[in-house]
């Protein structure tokens, strides 16, 4: 068929109403039109469905779209009934989730010529009674929306996808188009190969993002990290990724208990809390969405100011495609990534389930993550460069790297030294193989093909692994060494690689950067643990002069109010505040044992104190805000706390929740002392005689020191049971104490 272009301008302003093509759109199309397979590798956004759409309005019969996912399916008939408003019958869908009625007004509309479109699951197309329906139909072309799940390589593998060739041969041949936004050189061949779509022409458009900042940090108190960006982006949406359902709930009510409006989603939930936690981040009802990777396809919502992963994905396309959710408007996005060495060996631990295949598929398109998280080069050349893409510039100004460039050196010698052993050796190898040679470290595999003989072993061991891994990521990214495409991996040495050899000239290189939790994990968990016990204040890690103001003005205070000193504010709540210097009572509240009730009651002259304290010595307060966590068994403590209001007795509580009377102590003196009031005495009056609860209360309003059990057991004398004396200390703390 011959379309000239204002023809099909005039199309696309009928049917769609946009004024002119985007991208290779055109070409694309009209490659289509006139009969060829066709190839698009497109990046999210990048308009793919018009290039498939349009052209089956324009030709005669009904044209085949082959899509995994069902609920875009609907979507996309949606939208395109939307633009195509005059038909009705002119898209559908066949799925798995279509009703015996709906599935035969489908097959009137494919038979009666009049449906244009008709999108189907994969496994719908290999249903006989589809095959039969299709072969009575002109078909006009056969579309292969997400055509990447065709590949193992790919982050979204579906094995039906395999069988679409031949259901098209069974169907009848009509022209191909395939679709990806996934455009390693690896995907690109198995689809072109599995289709059988070899000489297809290719449109293959940039997949560089400019608008979008690309960030990895290391994993130490993300948590805090987060909030504090969250906190310095009011009012912008974002998405934060993690890989665990559990972690996305902890999240999602993290942010909420530190007041940022988010919400989970995840395939766990319910899908109708799932449609309206999705609903309600795009109408910005909540400004965060916490998820695992099930959300976000297919979503278009322009604003995504920001998208960060919690956990390290498990590729680099996986990365690419959810990093790509945000800025769609065009406008500058940030995509922060939290790396820790740990999060990658727990994913290698999670496969090992796996098929072996499978297994090693995945790591090593993990290992090119964690590459690319490590290293020191421009984060988008890295990126582009494993699409096959060369980005031109030396800095792009829009990632961490290149914001905070790294020290480099002259890196010929190193680069001489990979190509040398890489051409010294008769077969291919992998990164890892070769950078453990040079670097001297032997192993099974190593020693299996008597490569701790090569001349070559150990030639750089001045240098780790890790090291020369990074030269050699470098030596890709320059085009001196190739990765071969059907084996996945296995480096050889490109003519401009061996041109250098010949003609060695200056390279810089840098250095991969060093994260936390490489190697010796231990220590550097000891280290964490000991700093947060000085943060704590486990013995003096505040401002001793301040500490010794407050001690003075708690001893005044209480003096006054005719109480125990200890009952105003406990040691532990006035370390902290000479570490945080609190100057507002809500920052009180983040201090240990400071409920708000307490805060409001006793805190005002302690945060006047240290407000006047901070004027004074011109004293920089930590930036840092307190983090508030969430209540350890947070469950457990809503359960205790809604029935203490509702008057069960304590037995009954303990044993609903299957614990042990004392646990149940432990538990309500906990909520206690994080400043909840709970009001036990319709259990105390049934429990306690009435003079021994005077008793005890006396003993805790005027001879005690502390609120220590052991002490209070120690002083009251065996009379009184420690049970007792646990139900009144928590009476005391409630009435007098908060
Ligand atoms: P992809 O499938 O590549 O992710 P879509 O097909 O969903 O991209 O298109 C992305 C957005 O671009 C959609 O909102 C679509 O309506 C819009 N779009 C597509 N083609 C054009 C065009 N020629 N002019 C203006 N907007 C377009
Ligand atoms: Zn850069």
């Amino acid at each position: 068929m011959d379309i000239d272009s204002l023809t099909l301008r005039a199309k696309l302003k009928h049917f769609f109403g946009f004024d002119s093509f985007k991208g290779d759109q055109e070409r694309i199309i009209r490659n289509l039109i006139e009969g060829k397979d066709t190839f698009v590798l497109m990046p999210t956004g990048g308009g793919k469905s018009l290039c498939f759409q349009l052209p089956a309005l324009v030709l005669p019969g009904t044209a085949v779209v082959i899509s995994p996912l069902i609920a875009l399916m609907k979507n996309q008939v949606d939208v395109i009934r939307g633009f195509v408003s005059e038909e009705t019958g002119i898209a559908h869908f066949l799925n798995s989730s279509l009703g015996k009625a709906q599935i035969q007004e489908v097959r009137g509309d494919v038979l009666s010529g009049v449906t244009k479109l008709l999108y189907v699951a994969p496994e719908s197309l290999t249903k006989e009674e589809n095959v039969e329906l299709l072969r009575e139909v002109k078909v006009s072309f056969y579309a292969v929306d997400e055509a990447h799940c065709i590949s193992e390589w790919g982050h979204d593998f579906r094995p039906e996808y395999r069988r679409i060739r031949n259901i098209i041969q069974e169907i009848g041949r009509a022209p191909i188009i395939a679709l990806t936004a996934t455009a390693t050189p690896k995907v690109q061949s198995d689809i072109q190969k599995n289709l059988g779509i070899l000489d297809a022409t290719v449109f293959k458009s940039s997949f560089n993002r400019p608008n979008l900042f690309y960030g990895i940090r290391d994993k130490v108190e993300p948590e805090k990290d987060m909030i504090r960006y969250i906190k310095q982006h009011p009012g912008c949406s974002g998405i934060i990724y993690c890989l665990s359902r559990k972690k996305v709930e902890e999240i999602a009510n993290l942010l909420n208990i530190n007041g940022i409006k988010a919400l989970p989603y995840h395939a766990g939930l319910d899908a109708k809390v799932r449609a309206e936690n999705q609903d309600r981040f795009l109408m910005e009802d909540v400004d965060v969405i916490v998820a695992t990777i099930a959300f976000g396809m297919g979503i278009d919502k322009p604003d995504v100011r920001f998208v960060i992963h919690y956990d390290i994905p498990k590729s680099i396309e996986g990365y690419y495609q959810e990093t790509g959710r945000a800025g769609r408007d065009d406008k500058p996005s940030d995509c922060i990534t939290y790396y820790s060495y740990k999060d990658i060996q727990k994913l290698e631990k999670f496969m090992q389930g796996k098929p072996v295949a499978e297994q090693e598929i995945g790591r090593q398109l993990l290992m090119e993550t964690v590459a690319y998280a490590e290293s020191n080069q421009c984060r988008r050349k890295l990126l582009l460069n494993y699409f096959g893409e060369d980005y031109p510039a030396d800095n792009c100004g829009a990632c961490d790297n290149c914001l905070n460039p790294r020290k480099t050196f002259d890196g010929r010698k190193e680069m001489m030294l990979v190509i040398r052993l890489i051409l010294s050796l008769p077969e291919h190898f992998k990164i890892d193989h070769l950078s453990h040679i040079l670097a001297g470290d032997s192993n099974a595999m190593i020693k299996s093909y008597h490569h701790d003989k090569l001349p070559v072993f150990g030639a750089g061991r001045d240098h780790t692994d890790r090291f020369w891994s990074a030269v050699i990521h470098q030596g890709l990214v320059m085009h001196l060494l190739e990765k071969e495409i059907e084996t996945y991996g296995l480096l050889y040495v490109t003519e401009k690689g061996k041109e250098f050899y010949r003609h060695p000239y200056e390279i810089r290189l840098v250095e991969d950067r060093v994260f936390q939790g490489r190697g010796s994990d231990d220590e550097d968990d000891e280290e964490t643990a000991a700093v947060g016990a000085a943060m704590r204040g486990g013995g003096g890690g505040g401002d001793a002069q301040l500490l010794a103001m407050l001690k003075d003005l708690r001893r005044d205070l209480a003096h006054k109010l005719g109480l125990q000193p200890w009952i105003l504010f406990g040691d532990p709540a006035l370390e902290d505040m000479s570490i945080l210097y609190p100057v507002t009572l809500e920052e009180l509240h983040g201090c240990q044992g400071v409920g708000e009730g307490k805060a409001k009651k006793f805190g005002g002259p302690f945060v006047d104190l240290i407000r006047k304290y901070v004027e004074d010595n011109e004293i920089e307060r930590p930036e840092d805000f307190v983090v508030k966590s969430a209540p350890s068994k947070a469950a457990s403590k809503i359960f205790i706390i809604s029935s203490v209001d509702r008057r069960l007795s304590l037995d009954d509580i303990a044993e609903a929740r299957g614990m042990e009377m004392s646990e149940l102590m432990d538990e309500i003196e906990a909520i206690v002392s994080s400043g909840t009031k709970l009001d036990l005495n319709y259990y105390i009056r049934q429990e306690v005689d009435e003079d021994v609860v005077d008793d005890i209360f006396a003993y805790f309003r005027d001879e005690a020191t502390s609120d220590s059990v052991e002490a209070a057991i120690e002083a009251l004398g065996p009379d009184y049971e420690e049970m007792e004396i646990r139900l009144v200390r928590i009476k005391f703390l409630c009435e007098v104490a908060s």
